[in-house]
C-alpha cells in the first residue's frame, strides 16, 4: 500500500478517472485515485443523463467539445473499453424571435470553430424527424448529428480500467479527510487510511470538492445543485434514432432510454444544497411540459420509484474550473462542470494531466476556465445550460 504518490487524485468519478488515465498515459506511475465510496459511480456520473453536444454559446465549451466527442467515438481504439457513445443528435427548437436569434448565432460560432455539420432545421423539418412533436408555435430549430450519448459508467469504467493497467492505484473505501500543506506548497492528504505524502493534488470530488479545497486554503466557488430526471416506461413508435430534444420554451428536453425515454427538466426554483431526493411534486410538473410540447405524451407510463436526483456541480459562470488553484502550488482544480462534466471528461483529464506533467496544456484553450478567473473578474457566459 503506497503512503506516497507523484499525484493523489481525490474522487474517482468519470473526471478523477480520466485524469488519472491521462496521467499513466504522459509517463506519470504514482497515481493514487482516492475514493471515499466503496464503488465508483455514486456521485454525479452514475446520475448523469449521458448526454454529449458541441452546440454551445461560448468558445471554450465547443472546443471542449470538438475535442471530447470524437475521443468519445473512437474510445475503444484509445481506452480499449466501449465508450456507449449513440450519435443520435440533439435538436434545439425555438418558439420565441430571442431563441431564434440566439440559435443562429451559436450555429455560426459553432461552424467558424469546425462543428460543420450543423444545421438550421424549420419547423416543417422538425416535424418530419420527431413526428409526433407539436410544432405549431416552433420557429425552427438547430440540429448537430454528432451529439447525442454516451454511457457514463462505461466511460468511467474504462478510464479507471486503463489507468490501473498503467500503473495507478485506486484506494475505495477511503475518504480524503484534508488536503495537507506547508509554506503555501501541497504536502499530501490525511485520509481514513493514513497520511499520503504528495507534492500534487487533484480536486475531481464533484459537488463535494469545494470543502476539501478549502481544506488547503483555497477558494473553489463550487455548489451543488439538484438535478432530477423521470425514465418512462416502453412508449412504442419512437423513431429508431430520436434525438435529445429541447423545448427551449419550457427548458423540457427528453431522450430515448432503453425503449421508453428519459425526461428532464431543471426547475428553476431549486436552491443549491445537497438535496438528493425526488421532490414531491416533480413528476407532476414535468409530465405537463411534456405534454404541452407531446400531446401523445399524455399515455406516457411512469413508475415514480424509478425516477431520480443528483447533483450538478455549479460555479458561478456554469463552466468547469480546471488547472492550479489559485494560491496553492501543487493543488489543481477539475470541477465546477455545471452539468456537462461527462461530456468534457477526455478534455478535461487530458488537460490537467498535461498541466501537471508538462506545465502546459494546449489542447485545448483551456486558459478561460482558469481558476484564478473569478479573483481577475474574468467570468464567462453560458446561457444554453441543461
Ligand atoms: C441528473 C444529472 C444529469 C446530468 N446530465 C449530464 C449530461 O447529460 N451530460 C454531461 O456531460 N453531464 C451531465 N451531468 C453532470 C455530470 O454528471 C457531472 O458533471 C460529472 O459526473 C462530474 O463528474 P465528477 O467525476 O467530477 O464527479 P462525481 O461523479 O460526483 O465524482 C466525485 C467523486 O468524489 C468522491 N469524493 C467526494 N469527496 C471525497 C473525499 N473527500 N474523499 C474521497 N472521495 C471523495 C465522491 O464519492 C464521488 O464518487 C448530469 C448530472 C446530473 C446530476
Amino acid at each position: 500500500m503506497p503512503q506516497t504518490a507523484e499525484v493523489v487524485v481525490v474522487g474517482a468519478g468519470i473526471v478523477g478517472a480520466s485524469i488519472a488515465w491521462h496521467l499513466t498515459r504522459r509517463g506519470c506511475r504514482e497515481v493514487l485515485l482516492v475514493e471515499r465510496e466503496m464503488h465508483q459511480g455514486l456521485g454525479s456520473t452514475g446520475k448523469s443523463m449521458g448526454g454529449v453536444r458541441a452546440q454551445f454559446a461560448t468558445d471554450v465549451n465547443i472546443r471542449m467539445s470538438l475535442y471530447s466527442i470524437p475521443f468519445f467515438a473512437r474510445f475503444e481504439e484509445e481506452v480499449g473499453h466501449p465508450s456507449g457513445y449513440q450519435a443520435h443528435g440533439y435538436l434545439f427548437m425555438a418558439t420565441s424571435d430571442q431563441h431564434v436569434a440566439y440559435l443562429r448565432r451559436n450555429m455560426a460560432r459553432q461552424r467558424e470553430l469546425g462543428l460543420t455539420n450543423v444545421e438550421w432545421l424549420t419547423a416543417g423539418d422538425i416535424a418530419r424527424a420527431v413526428p409526433f412533436v407539436r410544432v405549431d408555435d416552433v420557429r425552427g430549430g438547430t440540429f448537430c448529428p454528432t451529439d447525442g450519448f454516451v454511457d457514463p459508467h462505461l466511460v468511467m469504467t474504462g478510464f479507471t480500467q486503463g489507468a490501473l493497467a498503467g500503473g495507478a492505484t485506486l484506494w475505495k473505501g477511503v475518504t480524503v479527510e484534508r488536503i495537507t500543506t506547508e509554506g503555501g506548497r501541497v504536502t499530501g492528504v490525511d485520509t481514513t487510511r493514513g497520511h499520503v505524502s504528495a507534492p500534487v493534488v487533484v480536486t475531481a470530488a464533484g459537488p463535494w470538492a469545494a470543502a476539501l479545497a478549502e481544506t488547503a486554503g483555497a477558494d473553489l466557488p463550487v455548489t451543488p445543485l439538484r438535478r432530477m430526471l423521470v425514465p418512462t416506461e416502453p412508449f412504442p413508435g419512437l423513431p429508431e434514432r430520436l434525438p435529445m430534444v429541447i423545448d427551449m420554451s419550457t427548458g423540457f428536453h427528453f431522450r430515448p432510454e432503453a425503449r421508453g425515454l428519459l425526461l428532464a427538466w431543471n426547475d428553476p426554483a431549486e436552491q443549491p444544497g445537497v438535496h438528493t431526493g425526488v421532490r414531491p411534486g416533480f413528476i407532476e410538473q414535468i409530465l405537463t411540459r411534456a405534454v404541452e410540447r407531446v400531446p401523445a405524451f399524455a399515455d406516457l407510463e411512469v413508475n415514480p420509484r424509478r425516477a431520480w436526483a443528483g447533483l450538478y456541480e455549479m460555479s458561478p459562470d456554469h463552466h468547469g474550473i480546471l488547472g492550479p488553484a489559485h494560491g496553492v502550488t501543487g493543488l489543481f482544480h477539475a470541477n465546477g462542470f455545471s452539468g456537462h462534466g461527462v461530456m468534457h471528461s477526455p478534455a478535461s483529464g487530458r488537460i490537467v494531466a498535461e498541466l501537471i506533467v508538462d506545465g502546459r496544456s494546449e489542447t485545448v484553450d483551456w486558459q478561460p476556465m482558469a481558476a484564478d478567473r473569478f479573483a481577475r473578474g474574468a467570468v464567462l457566459h453560458e446561457t444554453a445550460v441543461l
